[in-house]
C-alpha cells in the first residue's frame, strides 16, 4: 500500500511505496516529465524488483491548473507538498513585465525552501565548450527566498512607487528619478545562516574541499556585503574545527588536511574564474540572483541546460526541477533533452537514499552519451551522433541501465 513520506524526530521515513507529487509543467515540461518518470520507474524496478515502487500523484500549477481550476497556483498544489514531504516539478511559464508573480519563485517561498541546490558536473561525452569540462565539479548553493526576487516591487508611475518615492526623498534624502520602477532588495542574518549551515554540513558529509561565498559586497554592501559577513560568522561559530579561512592561510596558501576551506569571491570575478581556474572550486554559496546567474554560465561550460539538474530544499521538504525553463518554442515536439529533469529525479532518489536507482540512471544516461545517441542540443556538438527524440532518449537509458 503507497503511503505518504513522514519526518518523524527530525528523521526523513522513506516507505517502500511513497506517494511522490508531481508538476507536469508548462511548455515542454510534459515532454521531459513523461521520459523522466519513465526512467525512474525503471530504475527503481530494476533495482528493487517489486519491493520498492513510487506511487506518482499529479498535483497542478501553472497553464494545466488554470485550464482546470481557474488559478494558476492552487492551495491544494501547497498542501499535497507540505504532505507528502519530497516532490518533482517540470518548468512553469512566468510571464516578463507584468502578469502573475513567478510560480516557481512563489513555491519556493510559501514552503520556505531556502536551499536551492544545483550541481554541476560534466558528463563524459558531453559536448561542451571549453577544453577541460572535467575540471568543473561544483555545487551551488543559492539561497532562494530573499534578495531582489522577494517580488517586492512598484511600477513606474503607480501609486506604490510614488509614494516610496516620496518616503526616500523627503525622509532620507534619496533621490529616484520620476517615473522609476522600483525594487527592494533585502538579505537577512538568518537567511544567510541557515543556507550557510547547508551547504558546510553538505561539504562536512560529502567530504569536500571547499565553500566559497560568492557577493557583490563591493557594492552592495548592506545586503551581499552583510551576506558575506554572516556566512563567514557562521563558519566560524559553528564549525570551528573543520575549517579555516583564506585569510588564515594566507602566508603558505597551503589548505591543512581535512580541512574545508573557507573563502569568498566578488560575483563577477566569480564568473571568469569559473572558467580559468575552475578545478580550484567545489561549494558555491550565492544570494538568490547572482546564483541564478552563476547556475545557467556554470551548465553551459559542462554542456548546456539540456543536462542540469537542481532541488530547491528546505528543512526536510524537498522539490526537485530542472535548472532551466519551459523552452516554448519546442512544446509539445517530443525534442528536447529530458537530462536536466532525469537528472533531478536522480537526485531526488540520493535524497530518499534509493542509491541503487539513482546509481543505474546514471549509469545508463552516461552509457547513453557515450554510444551518441543523444537529443538535438547535444547532436549540435558531437561529430556522427545520431539524434533521437525525447522519448527515445528515454528508451535509450532504460535499455542502458
Ligand atoms: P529556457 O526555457 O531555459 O530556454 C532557453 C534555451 O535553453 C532554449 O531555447 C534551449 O536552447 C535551451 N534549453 C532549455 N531547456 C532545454 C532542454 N531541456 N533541452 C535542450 N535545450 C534546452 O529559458 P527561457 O526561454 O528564458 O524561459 C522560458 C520560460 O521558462 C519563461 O517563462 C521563464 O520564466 C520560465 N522559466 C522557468 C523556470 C522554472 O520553472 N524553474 C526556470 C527558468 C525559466 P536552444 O534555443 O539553443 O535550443
Amino acid at each position: 500500500m503507497a503511503e505518504k513520506i513522514a519526518v518523524i524526530n527530525g528523521r526523513m521515513i522513506v516507505p517502500d511505496n511513497p506517494i511522490i507529487p508531481f508538476i507536469e509543467g508548462d511548455g515542454t515540461g510534459p515532454d521531459i516529465w513523461k521520459a523522466a518518470r519513465r526512467v525512474a520507474d525503471a530504475a527503481v524496478e530494476k533495482s528493487y524488483g517489486g519491493g520498492r515502487a513510487i506511487e506518482w500523484k499529479e498535483i497542478l500549477a501553472g497553464e494545466k491548473a488554470h485550464r482546470m481550476t481557474g488559478e494558476w497556483l492552487p492551495a491544494a498544489t501547497l498542501d499535497a507538498i507540505r504532505e507528502h514531504v519530497v516532490a518533482i516539478k517540470g518548468p512553469l511559464t512566468t510571464p516578463i513585465g507584468g502578469g502573475f508573480r513567478s510560480l516557481n519563485v512563489t513555491i519556493r517561498q510559501e514552503l520556505d525552501l531556502y536551499a536551492c541546490i544545483r550541481p554541476v558536473k560534466w558528463i563524459k561525452g558531453v559536448p561542451c565548450p571549453v577544453t577541460r569540462p572535467e575540471s568543473l565539479d561544483i555545487v551551488i548553493y543559492r539561497e532562494n527566498t530573499e534578495d531582489i526576487y522577494a517580488g517586492i516591487e512598484w511600477e513606474s508611475g503607480s501609486a506604490g512607487a510614488e509614494k516610496v518615492r516620496a518616503f526616500l526623498a523627503f525622509e532620507m534624502a534619496c533621490d529616484i528619478p520620476e517615473g522609476a520602477g522600483i525594487g527592494i532588495k533585502y538579505i537577512s542574518r538568518p537567511a544567510s545562516e541557515r543556507l550557510m549551515r547547508k551547504a558546510l554540513n553538505f561539504a562536512v558529509e560529502a567530504g569536500r574541499r571547499a565553500v566559497t561565498i560568492v557577493h557583490k559586497g563591493n557594492i552592495m554592501k548592506y545586503t551581499e556585503g552583510s551576506f558575506a559577513t554572516w556566512c563567514y560568522d557562521l563558519a566560524r561559530k559553528e564549525f570551528a574545527d573543520k575549517i579555516v579561512t583564506e585569510n588564515e592561510i594566507a602566508g603558505t596558501g597551503k589548505r591543512p588536511d581535512g580541512k574545508i576551506l573557507v573563502n569568498d569571491r566578488i560575483a563577477d570575478n566569480m564568473l571568469q574564474q569559473l572558467l580559468l581556474r575552475s578545478g580550484e572550486y567545489d561549494i558555491l554559496i550565492a544570494p538568490n540572483l547572482n546564483g541564478d546567474y552563476l547556475s545557467d554560465a556554470a551548465a553551459a561550460q559542462v554542456g548546456g541546460l539540456g543536462m542540469a539538474p537542481g532541488a530547491n530544499i528546505g528543512d526536510f521538504m524537498a522539490v526537485f526541477e530542472a535548472t532551466h525553463g519551459t523552452a516554448p518554442k519546442y512544446a509539445g515536439q517530443d525534442k528536447v533533452n529530458p537530462g536536466s529533469l532525469i537528472l533531478s529525479a536522480v537526485m531526488m532518489l540520493e535524497y530518499m537514499g534509493w542509491r541503487e536507482a539513482a546509481g543505474l540512471i546514471r549509469d545508463g544516461l552516461e552509457r547513453t552519451v557515450s554510444q551518441k545517441t543523444v537529443t538535438y542540443d547535444l547532436a549540435r556538438g558531437m561529430e556522427g551522433a545520431r539524434e533521437v527524440r525525447t522519448s527515445k532518449f528515454a528508451d535509450a537509458i532504460v535499455a542502458n541501465m
